[in-house]
């Protein structure tokens, strides 16, 4: 590994006119100690740096590039759209297929709006939920993470809790009052909040895979429990599937768990790398949404057609090769098994959590199954190894509170070499 002195310059630089140096809070590395690495290019398993360093990628932009970077699946559709104008502002073939694409793959999806990302798709979806039913009051989980919309930004995951604030200032208290917290995997804690605020529940929102704490998977019975419990209150269930859409299977944690929401948000895969988000939903609540409804919710770029046309290109690709998800079960796991035999042999007992390509190693012997056990992770622990990783090339988050997600693009060999690095840092690390 080179000197990172080019990336190092380029944070100092960037201080000064970005805040945090950073476009997005948890890429300052501010949890790991140490500098980020600036990015030129991105081929495969590997990100290359302004140094010259090369990474194995178990972020892929944070879940997006499940095929690896610079697919060339998606990379051709791109090119190929760009001559045609990069928007135009009007309704285009593009919307319509892809639109009949995510009906035809998710489950909940009867009709979709596409919008510009995540954030926007759960910030539209809640208006919707609650344009419809009337109420004001949504239920979310502690640890679980939607985006930055305003009602979200109470007891969240992600970047909010890496930087230590789960609740940000800046949200207003009438908000704050209207957005209701239960434990991840709660069933008992979601009846009582209900029950106390019995016809004010609107929706009750979380991600059936929570991948914002690090990974936490739903216990037995939590998700249907939650559907019944929607059932009898009339609140709308909404899955957060912007991480776990099109990454768990063609029709994301609904179609593995068999618990079908009201509504479901997406975004990451949806795009291809492109800046997408959608959400959608049973007939009857979509068409709440303007012009087809008094919902009102728009966006000058949504549908954009080069968006539309890479995430059409990734999405056509994942329902065409269901296979991809047996390899990435095939390639996680045993990276997932190299990594407790180490483990194993260390003497050691941390948790993983996996399912499917998605994991994440709490540095913690207790089973973590909500935000307080995932905050028993030793976090300083998590950041000598994230180093010690990072400096044999393997580009893991930089925080204990999220998921790692794995790309087509990981042969076998780079999970020998993973496993290795996971060695060594692990000892190192202690
Ligand atoms: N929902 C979930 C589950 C997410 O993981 C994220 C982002 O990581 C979002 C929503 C927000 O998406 P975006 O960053 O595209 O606004």
């Amino acid at each position: 590994m080179k000197e990172a002195s080019n990336s190092n310059e380029l944070f100092k630089r960037a201080q000064h006119s970005i805040p945090g140096g950073v476009n997005s809070p948890v890429r300052a590395f501010r949890a790991v100690g140490g500098n980020p690495r600036f990015m030129v290019s991105a081929k495969g398993p590997y990100l290359y740096d302004e140094d010259g360093n090369q990474y194995l990628d178990l972020i892929n932009s944070w879940g997006p590039m499940i095929l690896g970077h610079a697919a060339e699946v998606v990379n051709e559709a791109v090119q190929k759209a760009i001559p045609n104008s990069l928007s135009f502002g009007a309704p285009t073939r593009k919307e319509v297929e892809i639109a009949e694409l995510i009906v035809s793959m998710v489950p909940s999806i009867e009709k979709v709006r596409m919008v510009n990302s995540g954030t926007e798709a759960t910030m539209s979806a809640i208006r919707v939920a609650r344009g419809y039913t009337g109420r004001d009051k949504i239920i979310k989980f502690e640890g679980c993470y939607h985006g930055h919309g305003d009602s979200f930004l109470i007891s969240a995951g992600s970047g909010a809790i890496t930087l230590g604030v789960p609740d940000s200032p800046g949200v207003t208290k009438g908000t704050a009052n209207d957005t209701l917290t239960a434990p991840y995997n709660n069933l008992e804690a979601v009846n009582i909040l209900v029950e106390a605020n019995k016809g004010q529940v609107a929706a009750i929102i979380l991600e059936p895979v929570a991948g914002n704490m690090g990974l936490v998977t739903p216990q037995q019975g939590f998700l249907q429990g939650l559907r019944d419990l929607c059932d009898k209150e009339g609140i709308v269930l909404i899955f957060d599937e912007v991480m776990t859409g099109f990454r768990l299977a063609p029709g994301g944690a609904q179609e593995i768990y068999g618990v079908t929401p009201d509504m479901s948000t997406l975004g990451k895969i949806i795009g291809g790398g492109m800046p997408v988000g959608a959400y959608g939903g049973k007939r009857a609540l979509m068409d709440y949404v303007s012009p087809a409804g008094p919902v009102y919710q728009a966006g000058t770029l949504s549908g954009n057609p080069i968006a539309m046309s890479a995430g059409m290109a990734m999405l056509n690709f994942l329902k065409d090769h269901p296979e991809t998800y047996q390899q990435l079960e095939r390639t996680t796991a045993s990276m997932v098994a190299g990594m407790q035999q180490n483990m194993q042999q260390l003497g050691l007992s941390y948790t993983i959590n996996r399912i499917g390509s998605m994991f994440s190693i709490f540095f913690t012997k207790e089973q973590v199954v909500d935000f307080e056990t995932a905050k028993t992770s030793d976090t300083a622990l998590f950041g000598r190894y994230f180093n010690s990783m990072l400096n044999r090339g393997i580009y893991l988050a930089p925080s204990q509170y999220e998921a790692l997600f794995v790309s087509t693009a990981v042969t076998e060999e780079l999970v020998e070499q993973y496993i290795q690095a996971n060695l060594e840092s692990l000892k190192e690390a202690q």
